[in-house]
């Protein structure tokens, strides 16, 4: 019996376009119709369970159905869904801004609100080159990212993105980006990195308005990890050369990596703009912030309409969403990121057997990836399909498998996803 999953992926297959997805591979990789989420597992319509072990594409931190989130939501659904926030402020944004701003120490004190992870990028960049332009540098207009490094999928996120099979097609669209080789812990590169960062800075300083950078872990490239060192590196370059630093905490923010901000670990001065997305909402609302500083707060201070900072979203600060935000707020300052660190521990441990088999088994906190050698093609699909049979919803990156589960890792959940992970690979490399 299985008519109504099937009717459900066959006017899927009629009617949505599906992101992220050669629709032509639709009948080889049907979509799973899911019916509901409980916890860390996501229930199709057959009754069929998966652990959601990538979090929804890195959104979810407290498993699905959390209910101190769909309480504060739903508070908030019954006071105020939403209004603009021009001409008008919220209690939950201004509260919102008020408590991320206090993490940074009032360092980045200014928050700007968006709709989604492009959405913030833009903003960034956008206000990167307004603020240098009001200080009379309009010629500081070209911005910087690392090689194989993902800021979104809007033009000018994906200007500054550099995974090819996202960007190559659009490419005669794209604004023109320097593109400066990025630091992978697996080569020990970081100081060669920062040698080529320092080489175009010195050249090319003058027309720079920013380096955009995503902390700790390259996402999208294949969760790409290297040192807090770098990061430190990087600012001191970009102050010596008088260019923005943008963090893109998009993915790695929120505890992902075991502070609540990936760039804590630095321990360097904050950068001139840190972004927020995905996971700030627990994986309930969408929603996105980007925080900076005084000083390029202060460089659109004028009696000037034009001099100010113009853009908007329609769901800008969107009420709901900054609950469900604030909501996710309270649970790292009743201690998650102590949860967090014995979690990880945990993970570290089920995966240790592993380590032979696979190469570069490796873990920033909440985030374990490994390559697998010698993978076959399609590897990433098989794999993702294999792993339905092992109740696994999981989706590698090439040959690259991770995991960047909700923060609910017990011993016997640990244990569950080495299985699974495990008896895939059986399955897949036999
Ligand atoms: C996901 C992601 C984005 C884009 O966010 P969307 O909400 O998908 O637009 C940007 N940067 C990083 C590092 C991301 O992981």
């Amino acid at each position: 019996m299985t008519s109504r999953m099937t009717s459900l992926q066959d006017r899927s297959r009629q009617a949505v376009w599906h992101p992220c997805t050669q629709m032509a591979r639709l009948d080889a990789v049907p979509p799973l119709p899911i019916a509901h989420g409980e916890g860390p597992w996501l229930f199709d319509t057959d009754g069929n369970r998966y652990f959601d072990a990538n979090s929804s594409w890195w959104v979810n931190l407290f498993g699905h159905s959390d209910k101190p989130l769909h309480d504060a939501i739903k508070a908030q659904l019954d006071t105020l869904p939403h209004v603009m926030l021009a001409g008008c402020t919220h209690e939950p944004a201004v509260r919102l801004a008020e408590r991320l701003s206090a993490r940074t120490g009032g360092a980045l004190g200014h928050v700007f609100f968006g709709s989604d992870g492009a959405s913030a990028v833009e903003i960034a960049l956008k206000q990167s080159f307004h603020s240098w332009k009001n200080r009379g540098h309009a010629d500081k207009r070209e911005f910087v990212c690392l090689k194989n490094s993902y800021h979104g999928e809007t033009l000018g996120a994906l200007s500054v993105t550099d995974v090819q099979v996202f960007r190559d097609a659009y490419d005669p669209l794209l604004l023109r980006s320097h593109i400066v080789a990025s630091p992978d812990g697996r080569l020990g590169n970081e100081a060669e990195a920062l040698a080529a960062m320092r080489a175009l800075l010195a050249e090319r300083y003058a027309s720079i308005a920013c380096v955009i950078v995503e902390p700790l872990v390259q996402g999208a490239a294949g969760m790409v990890m290297y040192s807090p060192g770098y990061l430190k590196g990087l600012r001191e370059l970009t102050r010596e050369f008088g260019v923005h630093l943008i963090a893109d905490e998009i993915a790695v923010g929120c505890g992902r990596t075991g502070s609540f901000f990936a760039w804590e670990q630095s321990q360097a001065d904050w950068p001139d703009f840190l972004l927020l997305s995905k996971g700030i909402t627990g994986g309930t609302m969408a929603l996105s912030l980007v925080l900076t500083t005084d000083d390029v707060f202060a460089a659109f201070w004028s009696e000037d309409v034009t001099r100010g900072f113009l853009h908007s979203h329609s769901y800008t600060g969107n009420p709901l969403a900054c609950a469900a935000a604030n909501a996710v707020l309270d649970r790292f300052d009743a201690g998650q990121l102590d949860a967090n660190r014995a979690q990880a521990e945990r993970l570290t441990r089920a995966f240790a057997p592993l380590s032979s088999r696979v190469s570069h088994l490796r873990q920033r906190g909440m985030i374990l990836a490994f390559d697998v050698p010698e993978a076959p093609p399609r590897f990433a699909e098989a794999f993702h399909l294999k792993a339905r049979e092992h109740e696994l919803l999981i989706r590698p990156i090439g040959s690259t498998v991770y995991l960047m589960p909700p923060y609910l890792i017990d011993d016997a959940t640990a244990a569950f996803l080495a299985g699974a992970v495990t008896a895939t690979l059986n399955d897949v490399l036999a």
